[in-house]
C-alpha cells in the first residue's frame, strides 16, 4: 500500500518541496511565522491518484474548483480524511451537496449562496471565506467591496458556517502586491465585524510571495506543484 500512488508521479515530491521552501523563504523575508500559513494544493483537472500521491507526501489540504469533480474525488478518497477546499464558482443549487464534503468554501460571493449553504441540521461547521472582487468588472468572481460587510454579516448569522476571512484572486491588470494590499484592507473590515475572521486566502503559483508579504494565511497553489493541468474537459 505504501507509496502506491506516488510511484506514478516521480517529480511531485521535489516540486512540493520546492514550493514549501519558497513559502518558508517568503515568510522569512516578511518576518512571518511559516506556521501561520496553510498551503492548499490545488488539484483541479488532475486525477484522484495525484491527490492520493500528495497525501502520501503529507499534504492534508487540497483545493478544487468544480463541484462534480470535487465530489467524485472526495468520495473516492474519503478514507484519506483530507480537508477539501472548494475554491471555484459554486452554483446555488449545488451548494448543499458541496457542503457535505467541503471542509472550507473560499468562494462565498453572494447572500443567496449563504442561504443555500445554511443547514440547520448539520453537525459540522464549514469554514467560510468571503470572496472579494479586486477589479471593477462585475463579471469577475467575488463580491464588490461595498458589499463585504453585508455578506460577512450574513455568514456570521449562519450557524453551519464559520467565517474565517476573505479570499481573492489577483487581477491580471495590475501588480499583485498592490491588489493584495487592498485585500489586506478589506480583511481589516471583516475583522472589525469578528476578530476571529482574520484569515486571508490569497496567492497562487505566480504570486504567492507577494501574497505572503501582504499577510496571506491560506495559499492556493496548483501548477507549481502538480505540473501543468491536463486540458479542460
Ligand atoms: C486554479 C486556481 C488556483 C491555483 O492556480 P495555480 O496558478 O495553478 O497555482 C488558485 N485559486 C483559484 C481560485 C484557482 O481557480
Amino acid at each position: 500500500m505504501a507509496n502506491e500512488a506516488l510511484a506514478s508521479y516521480p517529480e511531485l515530491g521535489a516540486r512540493l518541496q520546492q514550493v514549501q521552501e519558497g513559502i518558508a523563504e517568503a515568510c522569512k523575508q516578511a518576518s512571518r511565522d511559516a506556521g501561520d500559513v496553510t498551503l492548499i494544493v490545488v488539484t483541479k483537472f488532475h486525477p484522484a491518484s495525484l491527490v492520493a500521491a500528495l497525501a502520501e507526501l503529507g499534504v492534508r489540504d487540497v483545493g478544487e474548483n468544480r463541484h462534480q469533480e470535487a465530489q467524485a474525488k472526495a468520495e473516492e478518497l474519503a478514507q484519506l480524511d483530507l480537508n477539501w477546499h472548494f475554491i471555484g464558482q459554486l452554483q446555488t443549487k449545488k451548494a448543499r451537496q458541496a457542503a457535505r464534503y467541503a471542509h472550507a468554501i473560499h468562494s462565498i460571493d453572494r447572500e443567496r449562496l449563504v442561504d443555500a449553504l445554511a443547514d440547520p441540521e448539520s453537525e459540522r461547521t464549514i469554514d467560510a471565506f468571503v470572496q472579494i472582487n479586486l477589479t471593477d468588472d462585475p463579471g469577475r468572481g467575488g463580491v464588490a467591496p461595498d458589499g463585504i460587510e453585508a455578506l460577512a454579516e450574513k455568514v456570521l448569522a449562519t450557524p453551519s458556517l464559520r467565517l474565517r476571512g476573505v479570499m481573492s484572486v489577483a487581477p491580471l491588470e495590475e501588480p499583485a502586491a498592490a491588489a493584495f494590499e487592498r485585500l489586506a484592507g478589506y480583511s481589516d473590515r471583516v475583522r472589525a465585524l469578528d476578530a476571529s475572521a482574520s484569515a486571508i486566502s490569497a496567492g497562487m503559483t505566480h504570486d504567492y510571495v507577494e501574497a505572503i508579504a501582504a499577510g496571506a494565511t491560506h495559499l492556493r497553489i496548483g501548477s507549481a506543484i502538480t505540473g501543468n493541468r491536463p486540458e479542460h474537459r
